[in-house]
């Protein structure tokens, strides 16, 4: 079996054991004699199926009582919608933080529902940081504050969480989700897309604080009420049945691999061997402001596209896959999520020495 190292921003690598896993039960799961995808979602093993995940990601992410966790279709950018409609419930007003692609797209959507206010944005500094937002004041009268934890595109990151008083904090951390410690009570919602650090495609992990749930209008459609999702315990109708238990597989591997705190410590020594290669080097360089540097995502470049061209194609050929950038940046990205291992990087750096002592 030839397996490369997969440095795709999403759907990106899943865990060879959890791979495995799935094959070996792909057929007959657990003596069912049936696979997980044929299996009705009101079946007893089906059922067992959501219940672990559930109660793996409580485990893991320390999650407050008071909190519901849905497993939602409709990938993060269903919740781009479903957060204005199911939040703006009394001034309709809602404050952005703007730092990038997919806060962008949110910002439209719930422009859509209500008065939304950038109230904060790194536009001016084309999203090479995120803004400082010690001493943000908050509109207290917003009905909920959003924030892109992760910036994918960009490469950048939150290191620390604003304050936001009484007003709920709403968090995209389609990318960072698990990847290090979280506070879950400092946020009214947390919502993740699966298929970067959590499984595969098809499946979104959203935690409602339980206040925050019920406050739809009467005309948001059904399915796009938290209230319909957390009364039926997420199996209102057909939920993305195998995307759950891969995501299930996900948790009970970094269970094994001891948890958050210790893929954090990876995460760290992944992206610091990452950081320090490119702070040396004299072909590469990393656009990103120090202080926001994303863990997940690292975005890098030659000045010569011809370069970078060459570049992508060569580590191709080495066995070091998807590390094209994304189209509105161009360059390079490494995506190196919890699934990426220690070796991954350590192969990468090796090559991007190599290629820049041959290109110089
Ligand atoms: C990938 C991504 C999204 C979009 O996720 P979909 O599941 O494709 O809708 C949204 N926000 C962030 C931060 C992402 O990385």
């Amino acid at each position: 079996m030839h397996r490369v190292f997969n440095f795709s921003s999403g759907p990106s690598a899943l865990p060879l054991p959890v791979l495995e896993k799935a094959q070996k039960e792909l057929c007959n799961y657990q003596q069912t004699g049936i696979s997980v995808m044929e299996m009705s979602h009101r079946s007893s093993a089906y059922q067992e199926i959501m219940d672990e995940t559930t109660s793996l990601l409580k485990e893991l992410m320390e999650i407050p009582y008071n909190y519901q966790i849905l497993f939602l279709p409709g990938g993060a950018s269903l919740q781009f919608s479903m957060v204005p409609l199911n939040l703006l419930r009394k001034s309709k007003k809602a404050d952005y933080i703007h730092t990038g692609s997919w806060s962008k797209k949110a910002i439209a959507e719930a422009k859509k529902y209500g008065e939304i206010r950038i109230a904060a944005s790194s536009d001016e500094q084309q999203f090479r940081e995120v803004p400082v937002l010690n001493k943000m004041v908050f509109d207290d009268e917003a009905d909920y504050v959003h924030i892109t934890v992760n910036n994918t595109i960009e490469g950048t990151c939150f290191h620390q969480i604003p304050h936001t008083g009484n007003v709920p904090l709403v968090a995209d951390m389609s990318s960072n989700i698990l990847s290090t410690y979280c506070d879950v009570s400092a946020f009214g919602i947390i919502y993740a897309g699966a298929q970067k650090n959590l499984g595969t495609a098809g499946v979104t992990i959203v935690l409602v604080r339980e206040d925050l749930i019920g406050n739809a209008a009467s005309d948001c459609p059904t399915m796009l009420d938290y209230q319909t999702h957390s009364k039926h315990r997420s199996l209102y109708n057909t939920p993305p049945s195998f995307s759950i238990y891969i995501t299930k597989l996900v948790l009970e591997w970094l269970k094994e691999m001891g948890g958050v705190s210790a893929i954090e410590s990876l995460n760290r020594e992944k992206a610091r061997l990452l950081y320090t290669f490119l702070d040396e080097s004299k072909l590469f360089t990393s656009n990103v402001a120090r202080n926001s540097r994303s863990l997940m995502n690292i975005p890098f470049t030659t000045d010569s596209d011809d370069l970078n061209q060459k570049f992508i194609e060569e580590a191709k050929a080495a066995g070091l896959v998807t590390l094209g950038g994304h189209r509105s940046v161009g360059g390079m990205r490494a995506s190196i999520y919890n699934a990426m291992p220690l070796e991954g990087v350590q192969e990468l750096v090796a090559f991007m020495s190599n290629f820049e002592m041959n290109n110089r």
